[in-house]
């Protein structure tokens, strides 16, 4: 990759509670190159969303970034950017999709004012020009007669389009990066493959890189090239897509990629890992991942496994990558089904 244009150094962010340090993100490191998109997938409380969040300097207290992180974007550090920089950077040069549409805007406004609004922050152009580029970048996303549903309330689209003004909002300044965090967990299948042509229809336009959080394999293998898998606040297999699906090798990822619904001739299958993620208080010992691990043993729970190189562009950490031969002795199911007929 020629010079990143968002590269992050052993970001850790955590928060400091009556109950202890929850460790959420713990010394995570990767880069974004133009135009790419980069893939963070892995379940809930495993620290995708505070990285998200964390590169925005949106962590609210009791949680902070922790001496030590860099986050690098175009010749800045975000970490230590004076707030003034920060107000610049937010919806200008990186901007946000988030999960839930209806929570995102505000009801009381028009949607039209709300996608014009984010030029006038930036302070360009006159009131009547904002409202110009609003109405376009909402007829970029797809929405039909955009003159007369830029005048609508939220409550006045459906869930889809909802979700098209978010992404107009996200793109109005042309920005460098979106962050998009689950766009399309709230939308029914159809919808879903919609918005996520969309974004590559807008990102192929304007040459955006977009980070894309998501538990959905799937969502990853539509729109990333690259892939980061976390669990328990750290990066635990990092590859590219075609890689990863190919030939992945942490037991998480691996448990990951089962749970993915299959449809066979009469039953939809569905399976989960079985256990749940820790509290960020209290990481295991060792590997984080081993009370859920099938191949794990004593030395899964004396030493922290580092990301070991598997291949010229694929990490895992795991001690299989130094002693594969103890994949011949699964102890636990890979996954558990809990799928019903259809
Ligand atoms: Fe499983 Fe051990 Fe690998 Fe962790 S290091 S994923 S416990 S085999």
């Amino acid at each position: 990759m020629n010079q990143p244009l968002l590269s992050v150094k052993n970001l850790s962010t955590f928060f400091h509670t009556e109950t202890g340090v929850a460790r959420s993100v713990d010394g995570v490191s990767f880069d974004i190159g133009a135009g790419e998109t980069l893939g963070i997938v892995g379940e809930s409380g495993c620290g995708k969303s505070v990285t998200a969040l964390s590169i925005l300097r949106l962590i609210q207290q009791p949680g902070r970034i922790e001496a030590g992180s860099r986050i690098e974007f175009e010749g800045k550090d975000l970490v230590t950017l004076d707030d003034a920089g920060m107000r610049d950077i937010r919806g200008n040069r990186i901007s946000m999709i988030f999960q839930e549409p209806m929570s995102a805007l505000n009801p009381v406004f028009t949607v039209g004012d709300q996608v014009a609004e984010v030029a006038r922050v930036h302070g360009h152009g006159s009131r009547g020009d904002a409202w110009k580029r609003a109405v376009e970048m909402l007829a970029l996303t797809g929405i039909p007669s955009p003159e007369e549903r830029a005048k609508q309330y939220p409550h006045q689209l459906s869930g889809g389009m909802r979700q098209r003004v978010l992404i107009a909002m996200a793109l109005m300044m042309k920005p460098a990066l979106v962050i998009a965090d689950e766009p399309t967990t709230a939308l029914d299948v159809t919808i879903q493959a919609q918005i996520l042509d969309l974004l590559k229809d807008l990102q192929a336009k304007f040459g955006t890189s977009i980070l894309m959080i998501t538990h959905d394999l799937g969502v990853i293998a539509e729109t990333a090239s690259r892939v980061l898998v976390m669990y328990g606040g750290e990066i635990v297999e990092e590859a590219d897509v075609g890689v990863l699906f190919a030939s992945a090798h942490h037991p998480y990822t691996e448990g990951l990629m089962n749970a993915m619904p299959q449809i066979t001739e009469d039953r939809e299958r569905l399976n989960v890992i079985p256990g749940t993620v820790p509290p960020p208080t209290a990481w295991p010992s060792g590997c984080r991942f081993r009370d859920r691990c099938q191949y794990a043993w004593d030395k899964c729970e004396r030493e922290h496994p580092p990301l070991y190189q598997i291949g010229e562009r694929h990490t895992s950490r795991c001690h299989l990558a130094v002693e594969p031969e103890r994949r011949a002795h699964p102890h636990l199911p890979l996954v558990e089904q809990i799928g019903a007929t259809l």
